[in-house]
């Protein structure tokens, strides 16, 4: 005789049907009938390796006739069809999972199956065993008692009918883990009883579970895509109008305030911030966060002890995500939580946990089951097309990461202990998770991927130290002192180099602490030559540490860091209020805001990323507006908007052609049109970046008509020496003070018209023993992190416009970077950390 398995999210419910069941077939001589309900705890759910358990014992009841399986709701079906695929298809083959509601099915299947029919003949009956009360209730209802066909768009919803909708995905990065997280939310407020499906038409993936995160962001829906959502269960009408609604708001992309918040955003500095920046230095003991955590090696407990480890961590690392969201909500606003709730989504992700119950039944411990479920999510993402959605596998892996942590009981990130922190990466969420009282550094071994993680970790005042292969596998405890200003690192220094560094922290510290005390006064060389040190900005926070640095206002604006975590481009009513903000905070000095830098590396969430062969050569910063200027009239229009009452200067970036800035040129005026203005705003000046060879080489023709220059001198560097910016392996190529690119300083210095202010606002500003030899190459305004501008002020200060120059000349004839460190007394390798902070904050909208 058959036997019958009841899967059920409750015991009692389940234990109840079967008593049920046995009422209405009384008796010794009924089929086996197995349980597989609830979870260890005592909490609703299914487990598919309980499920596994109760087939095989049916299995085995029956004399391998065959088992019927009747289940209740949502996940109770996706654990039985897991459990076949864990039994095998030896078995697999004989067992039929029944569509039946579970009582009425469970009724028939037991009385069909006690009459000694064979497994299909009680499948077929068992299906069939909501006809009587269909027939009753509803009988003029055509709709048969099995799921249908999915009617697309269908206007009704009756119990068994599977309803679909389909969606379009607007967004530019199409649906990646931030809304791919507002779909699953809508799906789980229906769950368990409705079940909801995604498939992607337009790439064929699919159809996944929409409740699994991990599955849904991997359908890599791109924008334009179409997906099929079908429903079924007594809220599928619901569940398919909330979806079209979500879809049609781009699945939830940022609300347009959150654009002003996050400018808004004030950067932390409970315990660091202003007070701990401008170190760059550390000595401390090392903390690692991994200790080589790959789940491996952990022997395994039984099934249900490991289970009970994972479920215990998943908990854990839920409430505290939760606290971490929080925190993030305060003090960096809502994007910066949404990271964390994408990360807490993921840990609910019932596909996660199916794999991970296949690995523990396999006989995994908790730790490694978990690591390669991770794992293998991790890597769907590294596959997917768009770069956006990605890097979203760092997500995957930060979230993953925690778990497993909990799980082998190594401390949380937040719970360290003192010292400075070596990991792989630094992402946003880390950054923000570190306490800088704690924390005294950071070194990664792998550099400028993350710059946003680096940016943050700098403002809230930790020194980061990026790509230090060397120190991958150093243990923790080691003592560990680096200068991230000439790059040293030193592991297990004796005595001697311990004191060395003490002291320079400490002259340090003395230094910051004098150029603070003097950083509100003007810089005026010792022979009277006046010079001004403005800051580079990317947030309302950064323009008012700036102030208080003494800034003479910002040198550089890079808008598509202030507005990178948007979804949708702000308006120009936000980007008013914002750069109208950013320059109350800073004046009387000007503002200098550079339009929308795009293309390369510098990906921006509402405009669709280009596919070229060679991104840094290609439609990169104003050519990427040639063909469609919208967006970049819009920014134009809020920038002329805020000139007509606050010093404003705009900056182009990219130029490489006249014809570039005569382009630049006729959209500003259309744009100042638009603000209501008749010509350009009196109080706005126009000028262009100088970032590309020619431009430099060919400035008097590029300038006619404009009233400055900015040099960018990290993409200066990049493209005269040929060598990637953010390739850590090309460092013995790309030293920005290689002559060739002094020349090009020079060049473009004399080239300008007389009077004409020319500016620098690459990395090269921020490093105050390079101010002198800028200045001597005819550089007027620097433009450095805020957190610099004190030293540089300083340095420009203690020097004669001479003196600089005669440096100037000498550097100019040196034949490479390192003699020319060597003439400044630096270390020949000496990079400053912004050229990596300041890589694309793209990365945190998720
Ligand atoms: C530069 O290229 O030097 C510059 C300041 O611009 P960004 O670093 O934003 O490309
Ligand atoms: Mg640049």
């Amino acid at each position: 005789m058959i036997s019958v398995v009841v899967v059920s999210h409750s015991r009692a419910l389940a234990d109840a049907a079967v008593a049920l069941a046995a009422q209405m077939a009384p008796g010794p001589d009924g089929p086996r009938v197995e349980v597989a309900a609830g979870l260890d705890d005592g909490t609703l759910g299914t487990d598919a390796a309980a499920v596994a358990a109760a087939i095989q014992r049916g299995d085995e009841a029956s004399g391998h006739e065959g088992v019927l399986v009747l289940m209740d709701l949502g996940s109770a079906v996706l654990s039985a069809e897991l459990a076949l695929e864990l039994l095998g298809p030896e078995v697999a083959g004989r067992v039929r999972l029944s569509p039946a509601p579970l009582l009425e099915g469970l009724v028939v299947a037991v009385v069909s199956a006690r009459s000694g029919r064979d497994l299909g003949e009680v499948a077929a009956e068992a299906a069939g065993g909501l006809g009587p009360k269909t027939a009753h209730l509803l009988p003029d209802d055509g709709a048969g008692p099995c799921p249908e066909e999915p009617s697309v768009a269908g206007p009704t919803t009756s119990p068994h009918r599977v309803d679909a909708v389909e969606l379009e995905v607007r967004g530019p990065h199409g649906l990646h883990a931030r809304p791919a997280a507002r779909l699953v939310a809508c799906a789980a407020e229906v769950a368990p009883q409705t079940i909801v499906r995604v498939r992607n038409l337009t790439s064929g993936r699919g159809p996944v579970d929409a409740l699994s995160l991990s599955r849904v962001a991997t359908l890599d829906a791109r924008q334009g895509h179409l997906l099929l959502a079908e429903a079924s269960g007594p809220r599928a009408r619901e569940v398919l109008e909330s979806l079209t609604e979500l879809a049609r708001d781009g699945f939830g992309d940022l609300p347009r305030s959150g654009a002003v918040a996050e400018a808004a955003a004030v950067v932390d500095t409970t315990g660091g911030g202003v007070a701990g920046s401008g170190l760059d230095a550390a000595v401390g003991p090392v903390l690692r966060l991994d200790a080589r955590l790959d789940g491996h090696g952990i022997p395994a407990g039984s099934v249900a002890e490991e289970r009970v480890r994972w479920r215990e961590a998943l908990r854990e690392a839920g409430e505290r995500l939760d606290q971490l969201a929080e925190q993030a909500r305060r003090q960096l606003g809502d994007p910066a939580a949404e990271v964390f709730e994408a990360h807490a989504t993921l840990l609910r992700d019932p596909e996660l946990a199916r794999d991970v119950s296949r690995r523990l039944v396999e006989g995994q411990s908790a730790a490694t089951a978990w690591a390669e479920t991770v794992e293998a999510t991790a890597a769907w993402f590294d596959q997917l097309a768009d770069p956006y959605q990605r890097e979203r596998a760092h997500d995957v892996r930060a979230a993953g990461e925690r778990v497993l942590r909990l799980i082998v009981g190594a401390p949380e990130p937040e719970s360290l202990g003192e010292g400075i922190l070596v990991v792989e990466e630094l992402d946003p969420g880390l950054a923000i998770s570190l306490d800088p009282r704690a924390v005294r550094g950071v070194i990664t071994w792998h550099g400028g991927e993350t710059g946003h993680g680096v940016l943050i970790a700098v403002s809230r005042g930790v020194p980061v130290l990026t790509g230090e292969e060397a120190l991958r596998d150093v243990p923790a405890g080691t003592t560990v002192a680096f200068d991230g200003r000439s790059r040293t690192v030193e592991v297990d220094p004796g005595e001697e180099v311990l004191t060395a560094f003490e002291e320079l922290l400490d002259h340090r510290r003395r230094e910051r602490d004098l150029a603070l005390e003097t950083s509100a006064t003007p810089v005026v060389t010792t022979d009277g030559v006046p010079l001004r040190v403005r800051a580079n900005v990317s947030s309302l926070a950064m323009a008012r540490l700036a102030a208080q640095m003494g800034a003479q206002g910002a040198g550089l604006v890079r808008t598509e860091a202030v507005f990178g975590h948007c979804l949708q481009a702000p308006s120009v009513d936000e980007q008013a209020q914002v750069y109208g903000e950013i320059a109350a905070a800073l004046a009387p000095h000007p503002v200098a805001i550079r339009t929308w830098d795009v293309g390369g590396d510098k990906p921006l969430p509402f405009m669709p990323t280009v596919v070229e062969a060679n991104p840094f050569l290609g439609t990169r910063g104003l050519r990427a507006f040639v063909h469609d200027p919208r967006l970049l009239l819009d920014q134009l229009e809020a920038i002329c908007r805020v000139a007509a009452h606050a010093e404003v200067q705009v900056l182009f970036p990219m130029v490489t052609t006249r014809s570039d800035v005569d382009l630049a040129l006729t959209l500003l005026r259309e744009a100042a049109t638009r603000a209501g203005g008749d010509g350009l705003p009196p109080l706005l000046e126009v000028g262009i970046m100088i970032e590309v060879p020619a431009a430099a080489l060919n400035v008097s023709a590029l300038t006619e008509g404009l009233d400055l220059v900015s040099i960018g001198s990290n993409d200066l560097s990049q493209y005269a020496l040929a060598a990637d910016r953010g390739n850590g392996d090309l460092a013995a190529w790309s030293d920005p003070l290689e002559p060739a690119v002094l020349r090009l300083v020079r060049a473009t210095c004399e080239g300008v018209p007389a009077g004409m202010p020319v500016g620098l606002c690459g990395a090269l500003a921020g490093e105050p023993g390079l101010a002198g030899l800028l200045a001597g190459l005819g550089v007027s305004q620097l433009s450095a992190v805020p957190a610099a501008v004190p030293l540089v002020k300083e340095r420009l200060r203690a020097g004669s416009m001479a003196g600089f120059r005669e440096i100037a000349e000498r550097a100019l004839d040196c034949p490479d970077a390192a003699s020319v460190r060597a003439l400044l007394g630096q270390h020949a390798d000496a990079r400053r950390r912004e050229s990596v902070s300041a890589r694309p904050a793209g990365g945190t909208a998720r």
